[in-house]
């Protein structure tokens, strides 16, 4: 079945109860126990309830995986999925990782003893060579936020599987329809699915897949005791927006693939990061792990100075945190997604103080393309 068949059909399940073709907001937190011996499938909604179960099942679906986790936000989702770790395990994550998920590791999960080291994942010998006897697992994000470097899933699962390690990937950026981690070798996908998969910048929510029985178990234990799960009605907006994430994807990032294209060419920009574009050092990586470059870009303008007057004068994309929606959004990293970093820690992993990141929706590329010739034509 194809992915967009796929979609529909998961996210598309008959209510068992009323049979009902979208899935009911079961708003109950308890469940009526008819066996003083043996209860139901539900009994308490943070373990698990109908609507949730849809939803992770949904999301299980269209990332290849059996078992899926929702969440309260993507940071839930990974602080959770990472509390499988215990005391005393190393981790390797890429430098180039969301800010959010660089705090909880600096900032809270050193303080239990759960160790890191920041590695480039594109320079595999490094990789190994910063394996250390009590390393458990590789955490990477591709492409990254929000210099879109592109890490090789594959090669990457394969060292860590040599070496009894897991590998972790967020998947937020790509989404499940242009990049399946786990079929490249992934045990665990996680997600912002604040992002494209809900779509619409409505809700906050996350997720985790996995295909493993043990690790799901893991997981679950994690989720149900730390409780950081999905509520009812994000769950249903999260299935409805889902419907449409196929069809989203394939316009926002066939208008980036052209915005970024047209970027390159302009005086003013100094860099576009894009792994659609040629000239990207992951663009060849990129075309064999996944459908395109995806429907985020970033582009430096060369100074902090430039970045302001551009995002005073763009007139159509919103200028705020966040991507993915269906409306175009232009964020600054340095003061936003990436605050939590120095600046020195800013500009070790491209973020430049000209750096503006391009999440495209849904509008038409011809009238975003006019915009930021407009904005550009600012800074001559
Ligand atoms: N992962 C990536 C790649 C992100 O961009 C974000 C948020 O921007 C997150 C995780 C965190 O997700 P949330 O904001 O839903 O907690």
């Amino acid at each position: 079945m194809h992915d967009w068949t796929k979609i529909i059909k998961a996210t598309t399940v008959k209510d068992p109860a009323s049979g009902a073709v979208n899935t009911p907001i079961h708003l109950s937190s308890t469940f009526y126990q008819s066996d003083f011996d043996h209860f139901g499938e539900f009994d308490y909604a943070r373990s698990g309830n109908p609507t949730r179960q849809v939803g992770e099942q949904a999301v299980a679906t269209l990332e290849g995986g059996r078992y899926g986790f929702l969440y309260s936000t993507g940071m839930a989702a990974i602080s959770s999925v990472l509390e499988i770790f215990s005391q005393g395990d190393h981790l390797l994550v890429s430098k180039f990782v969301y800010g959010g998920t660089f705090r909880i590791l600096t900032q809270v999960l050193n303080r239990f003893g759960i160790t890191h080291t920041f590695v480039d994942p594109t320079d595999l010998t490094a990789l190994e060579a910063a394996i250390q006897p009590n390393t458990k697992a590789i955490y990477i994000e591709t492409p990254s936020n929000p210099v879109l470097a592109v890490t090789d899933i594959a090669a990457v699962a394969s060292l860590a599987k040599a070496h009894d390690l897991l590998t972790i990937a967020d998947n937020t950026f790509m989404s499940p329809v242009l990049q399946k981690p786990l079929a490249l070798g992934v045990d665990i996908v996680v997600h912002s699915a604040t992002k494209f998969l809900s779509g619409h910048s409505d809700i906050l929510a996350g997720a985790a897949v996995t295909d493993d029985p043990a690790l799901a178990e893991r997981i679950y234990f994690i989720q149900n005791a730390f409780g950081a799960t999905l509520g009812v009605t994000d769950t249903f907006l999260l299935l409805r927006g889902i419907k449409t994430l196929g069809v989203r994807m394939a316009q926002s990032s066939q208008a980036a693939q052209r915005i970024a294209e047209w970027l390159e060419a302009q005086p003013q920009v100094t860099r576009v990061c894009y792994p659609g574009l040629a000239s990207n050092a992951g663009y060849a990586v990129q075309q064999r792990q996944a459908v395109n470059g995806g429907a985020v870009l970033s582009f430096d303008v060369g100074s902090a100075a430039h970045a302001r007057t551009l995002a005073e004068h763009l007139r159509i994309p919103e200028f705020s945190v966040s991507l993915g929606g269906v409306e175009s959004i232009l964020s600054y990293p340095p003061k936003m997604s990436h605050a939590e970093m120095s600046p020195e820690e800013q500009v070790a992993c491209g973020i430049t103080p000209g750096l503006l990141r391009f999440s495209v929706g849904l509008e038409d590329p011809d009238d975003l393309i006019d915009d930021l010739r407009q904005g550009l034509a600012r800074l001559d």
